[in-house]
């Protein structure tokens, strides 16, 4: 037997009801704000993730799924949507539209992680970008969205919101920072990991994200951004904040907390939860200005989140999906004896059907007892039996499943008799 890939999994039937409420509540609250879809390539070429997410991090350095095609050209499964969904804003000039544009996209993303809970190779990621203007009542509209959907989820008491200003490339306070920080982390690295060691020279920023025990004292004691903000960067996130409040969106101050891309500025963000180990990261996002010129494109900034689907659909209550949802229970369960009654109950369906009941077809191969077994394991309402005799006498027996009462039916009246039954039922 072949079994699935490693850190990749199936979703069955069973689970799929809660995967379409989650993303039925995303496509409300994103097209609510203002969001069109687009739906963009699994894969692309590896220079875009590379360029777009950053050489120096984790996703670029050691998660990325990359492949040459038969025509030698390097090509990458998205690691995350972001990039690719900048790309095509770039390729199809959807820059010249009236700004901010409001994108979302969902599916699946591939990173080559040590699988665990709440941790796969494939996983899957609700993604909305906010693209040509950096006001920062369009930060706090953002976040008011991604706790808005889990609102409407009855999650949004059980996640804190944090953020945190990075500061900015550009304006200098990120830079002056991280030389004070780097600085301060070379001078105690016998203290510290040796991924934090490597890290303080790569990507500096990413060792205050570091989970190793042994080095928090360090970590807690280094030097923190918010105290190194220029005055623009101070404003910004200081009326990020204000108009958090003014939409009562309850957050913290997570003066630590960084992020995996490394062209986040400015404002960044989590939804984080207790309720699921150390994968406590339901959402995240923040602000990257300056990326889209990077990847050839306008000089617009931006703003997005991720989130990730199945950490939220872990905290969905089972009652979410009742057992059983995963086949819709029909209505009536319709049984010819022999190949002619056969032939006018499958027309009597697809009109049936086409009226929206559920109906399910006994083809026939089956004792009438079996078949009326299966009719009531599915949950039908109401069997019709049409046999040999009632098809040559023009009728059918229409059982009621739960009490067994049955009666006799013309069969030109059936489907207007089903549908009848139908709204009662
Ligand atoms: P983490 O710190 O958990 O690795 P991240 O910073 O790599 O998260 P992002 O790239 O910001 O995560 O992705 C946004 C969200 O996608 C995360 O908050 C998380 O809910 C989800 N996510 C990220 N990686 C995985 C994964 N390997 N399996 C399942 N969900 C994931
Ligand atoms: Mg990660």
């Amino acid at each position: 037997m072949i079994r699935s890939v490693r850190g990749v999994h199936d979703i069955l039937p069973t689970e799929a009801a809660k995967w379409q409420r989650v993303e039925r509540a995303a496509r409300g609250v994103f097209e609510a704000y203002g969001y069109a879809e687009i739906r963009l390539p699994l894969f692309e070429r590896t220079e875009l993730f590379a360029r777009g997410i950053g050489e120096a991090t984790d996703i670029v350095q050691k998660e990325m799924y990359t492949f040459d095609d038969r025509s030698g050209e390097s090509l990458t499964l998205r690691p995350e949507a972001t990039a690719g969904l900048l790309r095509a804003y770039i390729e199809h000039g959807l820059h010249v539209q009236p700004k901010p544009v409001k994108l979302y996209t969902l599916g699946p993303m591939f990173r080559y992680e040590r699988p665990q809970a709440g941790r796969y190779r494939q996983f899957h990621q609700l993604d909305i970008e906010a693209l040509g203007d950096d006001h920062a009542a369009l930060d706090a509209e953002v976040i008011t969205m991604l706790v808005e959907l889990f609102r409407r989820l009855g999650l949004a008491d059980r996640l804190e919101v944090e953020v945190n200003s990075l500061g900015d490339e550009a304006s200098a306070c990120r830079p002056r920072y991280r030389a004070e920080l780097v600085a301060y982390l070379r001078t105690r690295a016998d203290r510290l990991c040796e991924e934090c060691r490597e890290r303080t020279e790569k990507n500096p920023l990413r060792v205050l994200d570091c989970k190793t025990p042994g080095c928090r004292p360090v970590l807690d004691g280094a030097p923190v951004l918010g105290d190194f903000l220029c005055a623009d960067c101070t404003t910004h996130f200081a009326k990020t904040r204000e108009y958090l409040d003014a939409s009562s969106v309850r957050h913290v101050v997570s003066p630590r907390l960084v992020r995996g891309l490394d062209y986040y500025v400015r404002t960044t963000f989590e939804l984080t939860t207790t309720e699921l180990g150390a994968q406590n990261a339901v959402a995240g996002g923040g602000r990257y200005d300056g990326l889209i010129k990077l990847l050839g494109g306008p000089p617009d900034p931006g703003i997005g989140f991720a989130v990730g689907v199945e950490r939220v659909v872990q905290l969905l209550p089972d009652a979410g999906s009742p057992a059983g949802a995963e086949r819709r229970t029909p209505r009536v369960f319709l049984i010819p004896l022999g190949e002619p009654a056969l032939g006018r109950m499958l027309a009597t369906a697809t009109g049936l059907r086409a009226r929206g009941l559920v109906v399910e077809v006994g083809y026939g191969g089956r004792k009438l007892g079996r078949e009326l077994e299966r009719a009531g394991r599915l949950g039908a309402s109401h069997a019709v039996i049409v046999g040999e005799a009632e098809l040559e006498r023009g009728e059918a027996i229409v059982k009621e499943m739960a009490s067994g009462a049955q009666r006799v039916v013309k069969l030109g009246e059936l489907a207007e008799q089903l549908l009848a039954l139908g709204g009662r039922a």
